[in-house]
């Protein structure tokens, strides 16, 4: 898509810190880190958000989920992290681009706020 920021970083017209890429997914370091290790998990495919997904997106959706592991194992994350996706306005979704928040080397607390 055109304008979204998050298809430029995954086609490197804008360059980023990246963690972790393969040909459906792109991991590369959050911006603004929210805690020691804050990277950001997203399908190089566009889609707005989790509530505009479709079911010919399982696999991919399907396969970031399997990656998280490995991508938590290469940041050292062995001691257990947060996976977060902000999903629409409630959910200060800002970048409208799915992407899951993967957080880690510091105590979470709950509830978030
Ligand atoms: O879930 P939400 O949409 O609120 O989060 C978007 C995230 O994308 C923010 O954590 C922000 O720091 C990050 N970001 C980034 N690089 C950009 C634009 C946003 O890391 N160029």
């Amino acid at each position: 898509m055109a304008e979204c920021i998050f298809c430029k970083i995954a086609e490197k017209e804008i360059p980023s810190n990246v963690v972790y890429e393969d040909e459906q997914i792109v991991c590369f370091h959050d911006l603004e880190p929210q805690a020691p290790v804050h990277v950001l998990i997203i399908p190089k495919k566009h889609m707005a958000s989790l509530d505009e997904v479709s079911e010919e997106d399982q696999a991919l959706l399907g396969h970031l989920m399997v990656k998280v592991r490995d991508i938590a194992e290469s940041l050292g994350l062995e001691n257990g992290y947060r996976l977060v996706n902000n999903c629409g306005e409630d959910g200060f979704q800002s970048v409208k681009h799915v992407h899951f928040h993967l957080l880690g080397k510091r105590k979470m607390t709950w509830p978030p706020g």
